[in-house]
């Protein structure tokens, strides 16, 4: 657990890596592109018209269509020869996350076209039902989800990830058309999925209510397919369940050598962390407290200072004595700097401890928290709640720490996942003009 600031060279090992994956990523794109031509022009039928400030690029990625593909099924030989107004062919299957506008459309017609709850869709489009839509926008039906054709029972839509990156966390999602309580479980293990919104279906006043919840996986999670259950009791007592398969992809994480000086054991440091850990462990796998945050998270920092080690790196101890797993983000930020609560959430430990240093941990609700490490000082005391941006420590090298650096840590349900990600992903954009039903503060959480 120990920490270090001489990490560049292996994060500029990953950024040549990546370099060159992006090179080859290109030519292989450009390959694709001029053998496919005229053979991949299938297409779905839907249209997408180019707007201001599109380019390729931002169109295939909002699509969730790959590059290559919907420039081959236009004939695209230039990428960036776009003209605003111009129409494009968009491939068969790629409408599967995505429909698109038609003239007149709002969100609510395209919901009634679906089968899909108007209000789901606006929050998901970051609109209100009844906003005009242009002809050829791109409406999202399922955010960082692929839809099943298989809903079950009363669940009328199921979005589980194919794949999940290890480290990575991935989103389940679930609409249900009455009131029931729905369990998830990943391999066994129970996972946190909750109401997020209810919403009316349609003039009739059936009622549906969007469940979503994080799916963590670890970087340490052998890659491979397992099984994400969902299910819940029907009215006559029967327990409804299905299994979706989710494949685990495995992700190259840098290695870094760490020599521990003569004097401290390998061994006996080990022990020390495991204790800290045992105290830790309880307090980040609680998952009473409601939904704290909505948005995606802001930087713990004021500014972008750069990552000395990132998530995820294998630190091999004195030659394979023992290994352990970069469990946050570091950012090199002089001591003395602020660190800003990324989200709105509750305080749940200040206080110095021997390894992590004077740490912080925020209760972000749901199961997700974060944690900053080797602080100089906390500015907050347990309990307390604190909004996005508020001051909560300063940085330092408390504990552990070779230098001045912030540790930071993301964990939904225990498991540390890669903080970076939530820094553009909404748990849900919600529009201000949407009056929604969350889940009420019933609990304390404490
Ligand atoms: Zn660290």
């Amino acid at each position: 657990m120990t920490e270090k600031l001489d990490t560049y060279g292996s994060s500029q090992r990953r950024r040549v890596t990546s370099r060159l994956l992006l090179t080859c990523l290109l030519f292989l794109a450009l390959l694709a592109i001029l053998q496919q031509g005229r053979a991949a022009a299938q297409t779905s039928g839907d249209t997408y018209v180019v707007q201001r400030g599109d380019t390729l690029a931002s169109i295939a990625s909002e699509l969730d269509i790959p590059l290559e593909i919907l420039a081959a099924t236009n004939q695209l030989t230039d990428i960036n020869a776009l003209k605003v107004g111009q129409v494009l062919l968009l491939p068969e299957g790629a409408a599967r996350r995505t429909v698109i506008a038609r003239p007149g459309d709002t969100i609510q017609s395209i919901a009634e076209r679906e089968g899909l709850s108007d209000l789901r869709l606006a929050i998901l489009n970051s609109t209100t039902p009844t906003a005009r839509l242009f002809p050829g926008q791109p409406v999202r039906l399922l955010r960082d989800t692929v839809p099943l054709a298989t809903p079950f029972g009363s669940v009328k839509i199921v979005g589980v990830p194919s794949t999940i990156v290890q480290g990575q966390t991935g989103w389940l999602e679930a609409e249900v058309d009455r009131p029931l309580s729905l369990e998830a479980s990943w391999n066994g293990a129970p996972l946190g999925i909750r109401p997020l919104a209810i919403g009316r279906k349609d003039e009739t006043g059936g009622e549906v209510t969007v469940w979503g919840g994080h799916v963590p996986i670890s970087a340490s999670l052998e890659p491979g397919v397992y099984s994400l259950s969902l299910s819940y009791e029907a009215t006559n007592g029967v327990t409804v369940s299905r299994s979706f398969p989710v494949f685990v992809q495995g992700h190259i994480f840098p290695v870094q050598d760490i020599r521990l000086p003569a004097d401290k054991d390998a061994l006996v440091e080990q022990e020390i962390s495991q204790e800290e850990l045992d105290h830790l462990s309880p307090i980040w796998s609680r998952t009473v407290t409601p939904i704290q945050w909505r948005n995606p998270f802001l930087l713990p920092l004021q500014s972008d200072f750069p990552t000395t080690s990132p998530y995820g790196v294998s630190r091999n101890y004195n030659s394979g004595q023992y290994f352990s797993i970069h469990t946050g983000q570091d950012f090199a930020a002089p001591g003395g700097s602020p660190v800003l609560a990324p989200a709105d959430g509750i305080v749940t430990i200040a206080e110095p401890l021997t390894v992590r240093g004077i740490s912080v941990i925020l209760d972000h609700g749901a199961g997700l928290f974060t944690g900053y490490w080797h602080l100089q000082e906390a500015l907050v005391v347990p309990g307390e709640k604190v909004r996005a941006g508020d001051p909560i420590g300063l940085v330092g090298t408390t504990g552990r720490s070779t230098g001045e650096h912030l540790h930071w840590e993301l964990r939904i349900y225990g498991v540390a996942v890669d903080p970076m990600p939530f820094l553009t992903r909404p748990l849900l954009a919600v529009p201000s003009t949407i009056e929604l039903e969350v889940e009420q503060e019933t609990e304390e959480g404490q």
